[in-house]
């Protein structure tokens, strides 16, 4: 680390009022926003204030016209027209709304010697062990037959319940101490306690029926609507900061919700710009960016042809292509910090640092740079650049040690285009657990960093 003299975010932050304002937004954001619908219904909202318009309510996309698409309620992308025709490329930011988490079954509900539980499914890259005995919430959304939406949040108020996954206790562990970490805890063994109370109940399971006449009475669902539902278990409770001196944000979420937020914080404060600014923010990316709401589904393309459309008044399918690849793209998503009580699976010297800027990736994956976009060496001199002359504290990262592990993110699947991307975010610690832990001189300059990139 002798060589080169270590800068820190920190000593030239200087924190604006705006920017003091932006971390208590954060802090809310990351709150309420617990599932991927939550967080884009809290994102459109904001759009929506700031005058973006919905794309099937636009007749232009002249400069400074203001364009959102909500992608099937949990993914959206927001645009700014530019100066510049958008057959010349764009400017992009694109982040991710979804986390790990655990989600319940279609077929959940059941009881056992006098428990009654839920059955989950865990989704995306959890360490199992983490989601026992901790306060949890349920969120998510249940369609009725007749496709009514019933909406579910239920362990963040003071008042309401909270749910758990019971743990066995360390006096009868001898033999799950034996076991290897990884399995210690089944998936098939996380399963949250949800009553115990027969006394309204009737029949063969008394406590099953009981809670069953709750789901009817509180939100008019039936056990069968579990089946077109999607209920989410998430750590219970509101972010907040960390450490004595308050220099950190601790939440559930914040991989990527903390790009996802300072992307939108880093749209909001442009009018016009060159070139067209747009900001994504996808779903699925924790479970490799499938579904019609992930990154490999279409909806970039087909909103870049709808914007075509709009701005030459017919469609051309060759705009379209050539305005992909010409695109300039960040793949904002964050990265491992390197956490010195495990320093045996970090190469030092590419390292993501708490409080140390922005971390550019030229490239993720594993095992050899499988599964990842290896952005283009004249780019990253582009991105260097860019952020040296907005005077950001940045670094360059990997994750990890080689064959340490690894893990990808959507720059592949933008890529695809042609499009110039470069993976862009900042480190976290405990990332995946169910409270991860975020910078906020890391979030100040990501905010400054993303902005002086759209504007470029
Ligand atoms: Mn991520
Ligand atoms: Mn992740």
């Amino acid at each position: 680390m002798s060589e080169k003299k270590v800068k820190l975010a920190w000593d030239e932050l200087k924190i604006s009022e705006q920017e003091g304002q932006a971390i208590i937004e954060y802090l809310s954001f990351l709150s309420k926003g617990k599932t991927e619908r939550e967080s884009w219904q809290i994102i459109e909202e904001w759009a929506c204030q700031e005058g973006f318009i919905p794309l099937d309510d636009v007749d232009n996309f002249k400069p400074g016209q203001k364009v959102r698409l909500a992608v099937r309620g949990k993914a959206g992308i927001l645009a700014i027209a530019g100066l510049r025709p958008l057959n010349e490329g764009f400017r992009l930011i694109a982040t991710h709304l979804d986390a790990p988490r655990l989600d319940i079954k279609q077929r959940p509900l059941y009881e056992e010697e006098g428990l009654a539980f839920l059955k989950t499914h865990y989704y995306g890259g959890i360490k199992k062990y983490q989601w026992m005995a901790l306060p949890l919430a349920l969120h998510g959304v249940i369609i009725l037959r007749d496709g009514h939406k019933v909406e579910i949040v239920i362990g963040e108020e003071e008042e309401d319940p909270i749910f758990t996954i019971s743990d066995l206790l360390p006096h009868l562990s001898k033999d799950q101490y034996n076991k290897k970490l990884r399995e210690a805890i089944s998936g098939e063994g996380l399963n949250l306690l949800l009553g115990h109370n027969p006394s309204t109940g009737e029949g063969e399971e008394r406590v099953k029926s009981a809670i069953l006449i709750i789901l009817k009475d509180k939100y008019r669902i039936e056990e069968d609507d579990f089946v077109s539902a999607e209920l989410e278990v998430v750590p219970a409770g509101k972010a907040r900061y960390a450490g004595l001196d308050r220099s950190f944000i601790a939440g559930y979420g914040q991989d990527d919700r903390i790009c996802s937020f300072a992307a939108w914080k880093a749209l909001e404060g442009i009018e016009q710009s060159e070139w067209t600014t747009i900001v994504l923010f996808a779903d699925k990316e924790e479970i490799g960016s499938d579904s019609n709401t992930g990154m490999k589904a279409r909806f970039l393309e087909n909103f870049i042809a709808e914007l075509i459309t709009l701005q030459n008044g017919n469609y051309d399918g060759l705009m379209v292509r050539r305005s992909l690849a010409r695109a300039k793209a960040l793949s904002a998503d964050v990265t491992g910090g390197y956490d010195p009580n495990y320093a045996e699976v970090m190469d030092k010297r590419n390292s993501a640092f708490l409080g140390r800027g922005l971390v550019i990736s030229k490239y993720t994956g594993s095992g050899g740079k499988y599964d990842t976009s290896d952005a283009n060496p004249e780019f990253v001199a582009e991105v260097r650049r860019i952020f040296d002359e907005a005077k950001i504290s940045w670094q360059t990262a990997e994750l990890g040690k080689i064959d340490q592990g690894g893990g990808g993110t959507i720059a592949q699947y933008m890529a695809i285009y042609g499009m110039e991307v470069l993976d862009c975010g900042v480190g976290i610690l405990s990332m995946h657990a169910p409270w991860e832990i975020s910078s906020i001189a890391d979030l100040v300059m990501m905010i400054r960093g993303y902005h002086a990139f759209l504007k470029y």
